[in-house]
């Protein structure tokens, strides 16, 4: 079997920079050297299309990337993982913005954040968009916005007063109508700057729109997409399974990996499955259970080390804080529900 170059370029990198420093990153922040470094790495293109400056792989070779990336330092991960949305976007629109900045983000000459989970949130909104002089004006507070002075360009999400959602980019920076908080203070993944925003009449003109869509549309396709599970999980599992076969433990390592690999390639199947909301119960059950697995991973690299893992400079106990955030990352509605509901039946 041959490996994909990207993938070897992730593993390189992992191996040489971002597993050294990654306790070191976690009770800090993510270099901006970090992200040069995956920039200039051709891993911000690898979904991108080739015609763009991008690689064009498979969703297979995307998600091992992500893999190894949230496993070596999950900071610099979640910073970097946000772009590949725009990316994908980009690639489907057919709207002006497309030739000014698909290239650019599928080569890492710039780096896009996306501020858009509020609007899972419907009815309930948090962010309005209103038509205004050519263009278009947000209201309102993010929640959450990863990557702050981190990225360049940041993929904004309101909602109008008919119920459309509008997408538009907008620079990563404070500017008139945008402030943000300072950085949070998080029980994980301080270091990849999550602040929130305050809008208050950001414009923006039409051409800098990606997409407008009904609400209803959009929920279609983003909230099956939500049940499948994140690489992230399988990539912070792995990671923690070489630290409890590191810890004199491999037979227990040996064993939770098997049940690790055959979830995982069961959701990654139905991920490539090419109707996005059949098998929802069942790619639910596959999140939920890789959850499962996923902590009793972080569990036993914990357990296997004994008492030094409470030490901020190990991996075990990052590695269990990590997973912690990823229980929530990315949740919706239907995710949490059936999340609970499993954890209490
Ligand atoms: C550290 C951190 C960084 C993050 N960075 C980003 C980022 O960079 N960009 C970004 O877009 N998001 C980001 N998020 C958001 C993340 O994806 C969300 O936390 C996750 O989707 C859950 O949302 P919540 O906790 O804010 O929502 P909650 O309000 O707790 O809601 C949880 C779920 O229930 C649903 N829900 C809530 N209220 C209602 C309602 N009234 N009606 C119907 N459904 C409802 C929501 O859709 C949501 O999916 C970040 C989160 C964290 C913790």
């Amino acid at each position: 079997m041959t490996t994909s170059p990207l993938i070897a370029r992730a593993q390189e990198l992992a191996d040489t920079l971002l597993v050294p420093n990654a306790e070191r990153v976690d009770r800090a922040e993510v270099p901006a050297s970090h992200l040069d470094a995956i920039r200039s790495s051709g891993l911000l293109g690898v979904s991108a299309p080739e015609a763009y400056g991008g690689a064009g792989a498979p969703d297979s070779v995307a998600r091992e990337v992500q893999e190894i990336l949230a496993g070596a330092c999950c900071s610099t991960w979640f910073v970097q993982t946000q772009h590949h949305t725009p990316v994908r976007m980009l690639a489907k629109s057919e709207l002006p913005v497309r030739e000014r900045l698909l290239r650019p983000l599928a080569t890492g000459e710039l780096l896009a954040g996306i501020a858009y989970a509020h609007v899972r949130a419907f009815p309930r909104v948090v962010v309005r968009a209103t038509a205004e002089r050519d263009g278009w004006r947000f209201d309102g507070t993010v929640p959450w916005y990863t990557g702050w002075e981190l990225n360049d360009v940041m993929l904004l999400a309101g909602i109008t007063d008919s119920d459309e959602i509008v997408f538009a980019f907008a620079d990563a920076r404070e500017q008139p109508g945008l402030r943000a908080s300072d950085p949070m203070r998080l029980a994980a993944l301080t270091a990849a700057r999550t602040v929130s925003l305050e809008l208050d009449g950001l414009w923006l003109p039409e051409s800098s729109v990606l997409l407008r869509t009904p609400q209803e549309q959009f929920a279609l396709l983003d909230i099956p997409r939500s049940t499948n599970t994140s690489p992230a999980v399988f990539g912070v599992a792995y990671a923690a399974l070489r630290v409890v076969a590191e810890n004199g433990e491999p037979e227990t390592a040996e064993a939770l990996r098997a049940r690790v690999d055959e979830v995982r390639r069961k959701a990654y199947d139905l991920a490539d499955h090419p109707v996005p909301h059949e098998h929802v119960e069942e790619r639910l059950t596959l999140r939920t259970r890789a959850y499962d697995l996923m902590r009793a991973a972080t569990t036993a690299a914990v357990v296997s080390g004994g008492g030094r893992t409470m030490d901020l400079r190990s991996p075990a106990q990052r590695l269990a804080r990590e997973g912690m955030f990823l229980l929530i990352q990315g949740q919706t509605s239907v995710v949490r529900r059936a999340h609970l509901d499993a954890l209490s039946g």
